[in-house]
């Protein structure tokens, strides 16, 4: 191969156009190009090495070097590296991952469909939850009720339910079929002196009469990170999972429940919605569902709901909606490998054993003078700062001392590290990052 002439930072200033990044800021700095990496470790391409206390975008459940999915995709491009679903077309890695996922569901939730992202299954659940309220004869049910500081994804719909000012900056976005409710911050929203609890019964109340206002025969469907990730690792006040869910089955409002981050053991339990007593009538992942090693997400439904559907589209002539690469067998083939894994190395009996050790790292973070409050659950964790401009400092700070982290919602420095991540490992991130935070002295 001829050596280009160019070098990979030069040619990357002058073609690559970068997603979620600060364009103006990323003229002057260039990219920080990957080029290998083993278990949680990466190295860059002058052979220095980081600790990606991030599992890339919160996906690399299995770290960086499982040569099983290696594996499992090669055999899956050898035997059949594309097929379709579209009209009743099927292939097994597809099929067996569906059937799989329905055993490893939430109660009821036994049908999937798949998509390659988790903005194209947020998309697809209000799509599907719009196509429900019309086969049901409401077809006023259209407002998709979600939380400020909400993460949901990036497309035109899945933007909107996001509550990120700066995902909606210059796209003209929400679009109005979105309400967005406060978020369920606690040390942000909980007035002084009102307990978690109390916080979590003043958000039921303002659910309730945002649902008398707009009216419950205008509103399709409630999302929620069971814990909130991109938008500052928001975890909600106790008890509220369990005031707005009874608020939103009385008004027969759809619950949807963004796994997208949570799925797979995040939190120490297979499901967020397990851990945070959510019962979705729609529950939509990706990320660790091949452990990012495949772009595949999935929207799994309770199979009444999928039944309604069903039957709405025979009367509508078909199903009008699915992509090119829905269930791509080869990303399939991965995630069944990644399932396996899982259950082999029993992942979520070692995140129990890892996450009091990085929890309690965490929590002494919080002694420190420009955090405001460090906080977690399982395997994530946020350093909320008491500057937003501290965040992106102790961003750069933390990656001179080779540790990969993420300043998310404007003021939080988030970590949610690789799952299969040691208890050696652990120290390293937090001896990392308290020196970074020492740096800001
Ligand atoms: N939902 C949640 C909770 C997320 O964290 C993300 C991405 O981080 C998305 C949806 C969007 O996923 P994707 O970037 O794959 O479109």
């Amino acid at each position: 191969m001829t050596r280009p002439a160019t070098s990979l930072a030069e040619a990357d200033l002058a073609h690559f156009f970068h997603p979620q990044t600060n364009l103006a800021v990323h003229a002057e700095t260039g990219p920080l190009v990957i080029d290998r990496g083993e278990g949680v470790f990466l190295w860059d391409d002058s052979g220095r090495r980081y600790l990606d206390a991030m599992a890339g975008l919160w996906c690399v459940g299995l770290g960086y070097s499982e040569p099983r999915l290696a594996e499992a995709a090669r055999r899956q491009m050898e035997r059949l590296p594309y097929g379709q679903s579209f009209g009743s077309r099927a292939h097994e890695p597809g099929i067996r991952l569906a059937e799989r996922l329905a055993a490893l569901a939430p109660a009821g939730l036994s049908r999937t469909f798949f998509a390659c992202s988790g903005s194209e299954a947020n998309d697809t659940a209000i799509k599907l939850a719009w196509y429900l309220w019309n086969a049901r004869g409401e077809p006023k049910r259209k407002r998709i009720l979600a939380r400020r500081r909400a993460y949901h994804g990036v497309t035109q719909a899945s933007a909107s339910l996001t509550g990120l000012p700066l995902i909606h900056a210059g796209f003209d976005l929400p679009l109005p079929f979105v309400h967005h409710l406060t978020a369920p911050h606690v040390i942000q929203q909980a007035w002084p002196h009102e307990s978690e609890e109390e916080f979590a019964l003043r958000l039921a109340r303002e659910l309730e009469a945002t649902i008398a206002d707009l009216g419950a025969e205008t509103i399709a469907a409630f999302i929620a990170e069971p814990v909130m990730g991109a938008g500052g690792v928001i975890l909600p006040p106790r008890g509220y999972f369990d005031a707005i869910q009874p608020i939103l089955r009385r008004h027969d409002i759809l619950l949807i429940a963004d796994e997208v981050i949570t799925g797979f053991g995040r939190l120490g339990t297979l499901w967020g919605s397990d851990a945070l007593g959510l019962a979705p009538d729609i529950l939509t992942c990706a990320k660790m569902l091949t452990s990012g090693y495949q772009p595949l997400s999935a929207v799994l439904l309770k199979e009444d709901l999928y039944q309604e559907i069903a039957a709405q589209s025979g009367a509508n002539g078909g199903f009008g909606h699915g992509f090119t690469w829905s269930a791509h067998p080869v990303a399939a083939a991965v995630a069944l490998a990644v399932l396996d894994i899982y259950e082999e190395r029993d992942i979520l009996g070692h995140v129990a054993q890892v996450a009091p050790h990085f929890q309690r790292r965490l929590a002494l973070l919080g002694q420190h003078g420009l955090v405001r409050e460090a906080r977690g659950m399982g395997l994530i964790g946020g350093i909320e700062m008491r500057a937003g401009a501290d965040a992106l400092r102790l961003q750069a700070a933390a990656l001179r001392e080779g540790l990969l982290v993420r300043a998310v919602g404007g003021d939080t420095v988030a970590l949610c590290p690789p799952l299969v991540i040691g208890a050696e490992e652990v120290e390293d991130l937090f001896d990392r990052l308290a020196r970074a935070l020492r740096a800001l002295d």
